[in-house]
């Protein structure tokens, strides 16, 4: 079997959930070796890399890595092609994911595919494009596959892999240097699950009609345990704020279940989450476009809806 290089996405020395799925990705097609990148290592970081799936972790632990946005890590994963020659590298498809697969590419002159929502034998990459509008399955014919994967598009499996851990030393060119972030403010956090990571996202429009509707709306999605989205419409008009918007210029969503209430479906929202597992729509149009793509809808009013949906849920506790 051979080498597959993900790159581990970490936060505060926590392993996010998307480098999971992407372990047991890498488990179903050779053998996964996790990168570490920056600081924050642990025992307990390489625990967790090992329990789904690592044969081994690659640690290059220096703070210089964080401290130069992207291009530090395309050159750690650039050198380790180059000495490792593994089948596949994959990363998450994140904004920074996807900016490192990129440069990756032009470093080791190879093919990248991003936005992939399932990856098979011979690399087979089933991707979203054009917007989500279309789904095509490709394959990289040339150099090292480098794939962004998106989060949630494979449940994690724990599999027992060696872990064995392995220091790296990089010397970062000037140009890995070029842009140095200078400030770091954290955003609070607050209960619900991350927005990308969320297994299930409930999501309102204008049919919410206000900010202070949007409690209705987050009541639900606390039910659930889910995270909280929202139409351009919604966080144009201020109603939530922008960074949990959903879609072309928002976020890009994959969750197993993905509720829209008041959301008509136009081509840029449906971008960024038509390929939900389950896609569960109320909408008081039955001409809604966003129909098209529901698995279940509800014609009707999302104020007598939702507070009832959220009801019966809590009532299942
Ligand atoms: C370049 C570009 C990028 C864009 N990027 C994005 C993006 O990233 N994300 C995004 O979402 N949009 C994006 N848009 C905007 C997009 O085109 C739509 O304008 C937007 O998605 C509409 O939001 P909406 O569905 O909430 O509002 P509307 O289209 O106004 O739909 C509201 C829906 O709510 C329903 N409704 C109203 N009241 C109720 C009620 N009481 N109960 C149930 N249903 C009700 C209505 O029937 C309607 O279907 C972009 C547009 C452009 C041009």
């Amino acid at each position: 079997m051979s080498e597959i290089l993900v790159l581990v996405e970490h936060v505060d020395g926590d392993v996010k959930k998307v480098t999971l799925e992407l372990l047991t990705l890498a488990r179903s097609l050779g053998e996964p070796s996790a990168v570490w990148a920056g600081p924050g290592y642990s025992d307990a970081a390489k625990a967790k890399l090992a329990e789904y799936g690592a044969d081994k972790v690659y640690v290059a632990a220096g703070e210089e890595i964080a401290d130069y946005v992207v291009a530090p890590k395309a050159e750690l994963l650039a050198q380790l092609v180059s000495e490792r020659s593994p089948a596949a590298v994959l990363v998450a498809a994140t904004a920074e994911g996807k900016e490192i697969a990129g440069r990756l590419a032009i470093k080791t002159d190879s093919g990248v595919i991003t936005d992939a929502v399932g990856l098979g034998e011979g690399f087979v990459a089933d991707q979203s494009i054009f917007g989500g509008g279309v789904n095509v399955r490709s394959r990289v014919t040339k150099g090292t596959p480098i794939v962004a994967v998106r989060p949630n598009s494979t449940a994690p499996v724990a599999t027992a892999g060696a872990g064995a851990e392995e220091k790296v030393d990089v010397a970062f060119s000037d140009a890995a240097r070029a842009a140095k972030v200078v400030e770091r403010v954290k955003q609070e956090k607050g209960a619900r699950p991350e927005l990308t990571e969320a297994a299930i996202v409930v999501s309102g429009g204008r049919g919410v009609g206000s900010g202070e509707n949007f409690s209705i709306i987050e009541k639900l999605a606390d039910s659930l345990g889910a995270a909280v989205g929202a139409s351009r419409a919604a966080t144009d008009a201020g109603w939530y704020p922008h960074q949990f918007q959903v879609g072309q210029t928002g976020k890009t969503v994959s969750p197993q279940l993905y509720i829209a209430a008041g959301i008509s479906g136009a081509i840029q929202h449906r971008a960024g989450m038509q390929t939900s597992k389950t896609i569960v729509v109320i909408n008081k149009d039955a001409e809604a476009p966003i129909f098209e793509i529901a698995d279940f809808g509800v014609v009707g009013d999302l104020f007598q809806i939702v507070p009832q949906l959220t009801e019966e849920i809590e009532k299942r506790k």
